[in-house]
């Protein structure tokens, strides 16, 4: 799925750079099939999880913002049992059918816009804002203003947890650490 983006797109695969950015809709290997081909990874800020549950995945030009998402067709299982009907299991005909089937015969692809803001979702390096209710520092624009205070999602109340205990942290005396580094 990844390399046949690439062609859609006119991209060289995997990427060494960060122009192309791909929306993934499952995690599991799925997913690191889908990094490893494209070059996208979650550290270069290059691959996302929109978690629908779903083996697809968008691909975006993010210099002429060219996207298209790919699936799997809906035939390709049906197709490895007519390609390879004497295989041990479905697994195995499909792990067998898969290596010849053609790109075009496995995939379908649409160009898509996004809804999302790609600008805003990649942000720019350095920007970084502390909360002003937890104190946490908050990267790439992350922050959303009440009453013109920067605050976290969590503590704006889009939290995705809910706090069980203090937090723990050991506080030290910063005139006097314990470890002194020593630069040479
Ligand atoms: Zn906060």
């Amino acid at each position: 799925m990844g390399l046949f983006a690439g062609q859609l797109l006119g991209l060289e695969v995997p990427q060494a750079n960060k122009r192309l950015i791909t929306f993934i809709e499952t995690d599991g290997c799925f997913a690191d099939g889908v990094a490893v081909a494209t070059g996208c990874w979650l550290g270069h800020r290059t691959l996302r999880l929109i978690d629908e549950g779903k083996v697809a995945a968008t691909f975006v030009d993010s210099e002429t913002s060219h996207a298209i998402r790919l699936a799997p067709s809906p035939q390709v299982r049906e197709l490895a049992r007519e390609l390879c009907p004497n295989a041990k299991s479905r697994w195995h005909a499909q792990l067998e059918a898969y290596q010849v089937v053609s790109d075009e015969a496995f995939f379908v692809w649409q160009e898509i816009e996004l809804h999302l803001n790609l600008d805003a979702l990649i942000s720019r390096p350095g920007i970084r804002v502390n909360c002003a209710r937890c104190g946490e520092e908050i990267l790439n624009e992350r922050e959303v203003y009440t009453n013109g205070q920067p605050l976290c999602r969590s503590c704006a109340g889009e939290s995705y947890f809910k706090v069980k205990s203090e937090a723990a942290w050991l506080s030290i005396n910063l005139a006097e650490p314990s470890i002194i580094c020593e630069s040479h």
